[in-house]
């Protein structure tokens, strides 16, 4: 019979590299901590209309990539292909702003787009997000890119690009866009099909166009930062200022426009640059409008998502001192001894401390054999003659050197070893 694989697009993720992830989610974790986050957890199924109304119906996750079905109730659902979204749901269900000024949430966990899956593109991915709801000070926003190259930079990540741009505000947008449209002017038919129904839509995306000929045609096109009003201008020349106060790179980048509709003014993203075509790591920036289009009060946030898996893949192995394996491997020598063994194996466990053993009476070469491969520091043999004369021989295996130790003392000795 053929064994059922997993969904297309959805992958396992197997130890060792489950450690990493947790390592990763610690790290972001007490991180995160320190600049006053807490973490929330939310729902992976969301109504529709929220992705609907939240990201925008003219992108590329509303248009074609959501996972949607209709419930037996009838209601249109969605597995939530971001977090931001369904954040700001949370915030305003449980009305956070009236309990405090500023809030600032985490969360960590899957999402799901039905993009063309290839390396580091998945159906089911992961992302660490970070929001901050309240204040629309430039500060927030160099504080938050603060904090997350900190973030990267403790995870050792070679060759990061942080990048920002500006995408203004409803102020900004509207010259901006009757320049696009008059630089484009007779040249409509040459673009791809997407970009010309961008320019109807959102003109600003026809930059994230990857159609070479898109490209060409756009390189000399008017650009969103020398149309920003003044209050957008002096916001963004604040931030990279507020940026400059700490020792930190960053590139400019005005054709830098992001994929999701909300954001305004500050926007960012951190590439590597050794990572082929997917190599956008982090993608972020400030959404003034967000809470207020979902049903809220005139709040502002500024937040970013981390692509796990593609982090992941970049992240150096932790490094550890202490082995991977157990302290312990307790070998028995006849079967008269397995329930002495078995004991005291669990009851070691039972204290915190690891210990490993072979059940199914397996000869003692194939146990110590299991024992390396495992990199137990020490190994304990156990027989009949050892229960009866209340010694064992304790070995440590990396100085290959041995001790007899009491049987009555086994469990303090190796606590003690434990420390
Ligand atoms: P976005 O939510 O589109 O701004 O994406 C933020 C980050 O999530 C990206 O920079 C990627 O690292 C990651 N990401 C987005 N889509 C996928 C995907 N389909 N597979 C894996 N990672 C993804």
């Amino acid at each position: 019979m053929e064994i059922i694989t997993a969904v297309r697009g959805f992958k396992d993720v197997l130890p060792p590299e489950t450690e990493k992830w947790r390592y990763i989610e610690e790290t972001a974790r007490d991180i995160f901590q320190t600049f006053g986050f807490r973490e929330i957890r939310v729902p992976l199924l969301e109504k529709t209309t929220l992705f609907q109304r939240g990201i925008g119906e003219s992108t590329d996750i509303v248009e074609k990539e959501m996972y949607t079905f209709v419930d037996r109730g009838d209601e249109s659902l969605t597995l939530r292909p971001e977090a931001t979204a369904s954040v700001i749901r949370a915030y305003l269900e449980h009305a956070l702003y009236n309990t405090e000024t500023v809030t600032k949430l985490f969360t960590s966990g899957p999402m799901f787009r039905r993009e063309r899956p290839q390396k580091g593109r998945y159906r089911q991915f992961h992302q660490i997000d970070a929001e901050i709801l309240g204040p629309d000070d430039p500060h927030t926003d160099a504080e938050l890119i603060l904090m997350l190259m900190h973030f990267l930079k403790k995870l050792e990540l070679p060759h990061l690009n942080l990048e920002i741009n500006s995408l203004g505000c409803d102020q900004c947008r509207p010259p901006f866009r009757a320049a696009i449209h008059s630089f484009l002017r007779g040249q409509e038919e040459k673009l791809c099909s997407d970009c010309r129904r961008r320019l109807v839509t959102n003109p600003l995306r026809v930059f994230d166009c990857k159609v070479e000929s898109c490209a060409a045609i756009l390189s000399g096109a008017p650009l969103l930062q020398d149309f920003l009003c003044p209050p957008c201008r002096e916001h963004f020349v604040k931030v990279q200022s507020s940026l400059d106060l700490f020792d930190l790179s960053y590139r400019l980048n005005p054709k830098m426009v992001r994929g999701l509709d909300y954001y305004t003014r500050t926007t960012f993203e951190v590439t590597q640059e050794s990572h082929g075509a997917q190599n956008a790591v982090v993608g972020g920036g400030r959404y003034d409008h967000l809470v207020r289009d979902l049903g809220g009060p005139d709040i502002s946030g500024i937040g970013f998502a981390i692509g796990f898996e593609r982090l992941a893949a970049m992240t150096p192995k932790p490094k550890t001192d202490a082995s991977d394996g157990p302290l312990l491997f307790i070998a028995i020598l006849g079967d008269s001894a397995f329930d002495e063994a078995f004991r005291l194996c669990n009851t070691l466990r039972m204290k915190g401390v690891r210990v490993e053993m072979d059940h199914g009476g397996r000869s003692l070469k194939s146990q110590m054999k299991r024992a390396d491969k495992l990199q137990s520091v020490y190994t304990l043999i156990l027989g009949e003659r050892e229960i009866a004369e209340k010694k064992a021989l304790l070995r440590n295996m990396r100085a290959s050197t041995q001790t007899e130790i009491h049987l009555d003392q086994i469990e303090e000795t190796i606590i003690e070893l434990e420390r």
